[in-house]
């Protein structure tokens, strides 16, 4: 056996990465495989980003920027926070890091030490057992079911808090069930948290603004109780169309921003500098500037309920942001298609890619065994062959 760390061994492989591998190497064999698997749009930057991308290059910037972020970003950052979220934020409170999912890295290791538990709602997005995991937290998962939408509720908060719980990590507008919890159900939460001053929350905001509900994003910082104890996470990926420019940030206490300077500056020393100029004018300017793509969006999310629940055995419910459903698919556990027998829904998912020709990902790797989730950032005409093709296959 090859001499690696315990950390590494340990650790799983990211399971969307994982299908997606897995679709390449079909369509390498000459099948033609739907991906419905990733969770990236498939629209490209705006253009009013990439001339700012350009100009920076032009301009030389290209020397290592500050650990934190240029302070431009970080201004407008915090124009953002005010304008979209209501959020003060000071500089000293942000920082910009490669991704979203580094931000969260650097929150992990800078909080948690060995045994402290992570209270996860599930289904939650893919990566955050393991960076928690990574960093020597006791993940502790909060079921909850397709009839609530997928969201926790106080009781169950209450319930999973222990003397050990250090902090709670949601996503809201949700990856991978699209639910989003509404201010009062916020407000719910806080209330248990108002008992327990030493419990952090991470509130992973990345698909703010993939909203189909009209009403307005609400964030855990909005509540009083909570700002001086929440760190919010956002990012450009999923909003801007750009998952690979690779910038994230957070709002938060100043003392953990300033942990995660200091953490970031032993292992990156920060993110691409052109990418954080282009992000500047991404921020600036309104949110509305994307409203092109949430709306459609929003036609093929009812598009796929819609061919969804004309399948027996699809159970959904209606996602309320982000870009997927996440059907509960029990009713397939136990048969056997095509001669192929259907345990759970990690065997349900590798049929759909072998029969159907159609990637999704398994709930397993969210944590919720009864799910698959299927991302809806893909074209309308795929989105009707897909579902065809699944059809099909478990007709
Ligand atoms: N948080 C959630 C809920 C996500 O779905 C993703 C991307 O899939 C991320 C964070 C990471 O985003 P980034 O591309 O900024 O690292």
């Amino acid at each position: 056996s090859q001499p690696l760390s315990d950390r590494i061994l340990n650790m799983s492989t990211s399971a969307t990465l994982a299908m997606a591998a897995k679709a390449r190497e079909l369509r390498a064999e000459g099948k033609d495989i739907i991906g419905l698997s990733l969770g990236e749009p498939d629209f490209n930057t705006p253009d009013f980003i990439k001339d700012a991308a350009i100009q920076a290059i032009n301009d030389n910037y290209n020397s290592y920027t500050p650990v934190d972020g240029y302070v431009e970003l970080k201004e407008a950052i915090i124009t953002k926070f005010k304008r979209d979220n209501n959020l003060t934020y000071t500089l000293p409170q942000i920082v910009v890091s490669t991704g979203a999912k580094q931000s969260l890295a650097n929150v992990a290791a800078v909080m948690l030490n060995n045994g402290d538990e992570v209270i996860l709602p599930c289904p939650y997005w893919v990566s955050y057992s393991d960076i928690v995991k990574l960093n020597d937290g006791v993940p502790v998962e909060v079921k909850t079911t397709i009839d609530t939408d997928f969201k926790m509720t106080p009781s169950q908060l209450e319930a999973a808090i222990t003397p050990k719980t250090k902090m709670i990590w949601f996503s809201s507008p949700c990856n991978p069930s699209g639910s989003l919890y509404s201010k009062a159900e916020l407000e719910g939460l806080a209330k248990v948290l108002e008992n327990y001053p030493n419990i952090y929350v991470v509130s992973d905001e990345i698909y703010e603004h993939i909203n189909y509900t009209g009403k307005p994003h609400a964030s855990m910082a909005q509540i009083p109780s909570m700002y001086d104890r929440t760190i919010t996470v956002n990012g450009v990926s999923k909003a801007f169309a750009m998952t690979g420019w690779r910038i994230g940030y957070i709002g938060a206490p100043d003392w953990i921003a300033r942990a995660c300077n200091k953490m970031q500056g032993q292992i990156t020393s920060g993110a691409n500098c052109i990418a954080q100029r282009a992000v500047i004018t991404a921020l600036k300017a309104d949110s509305s500037v994307v409203n092109y793509m949430i709306d459609e969006f929003k036609v093929r999310r009812d598009l796929v309920l819609k061919l969804l629940n004309d399948i027996e055995g699809f159970k959904t419910n209606t996602p309320e942001g982000a870009f997927y459903v996440f059907p509960n698919v029990t009713h397939f556990f136990g048969k056997t298609l095509r001669g192929k027998t259907i345990n759970n829904a990690t065997d349900f998912s590798l049929y759909l890619l072998e029969e159907a020709l159609v990637a999704t990902v398994t709930g397993d790797a969210f944590g919720n065994p009864d799910c698959i989730r299927i991302s809806y950032a893909a074209s309308q005409d795929n989105i009707i062959e897909a579902i065809k093709r699944i059809k099909e296959a478990v007709s």
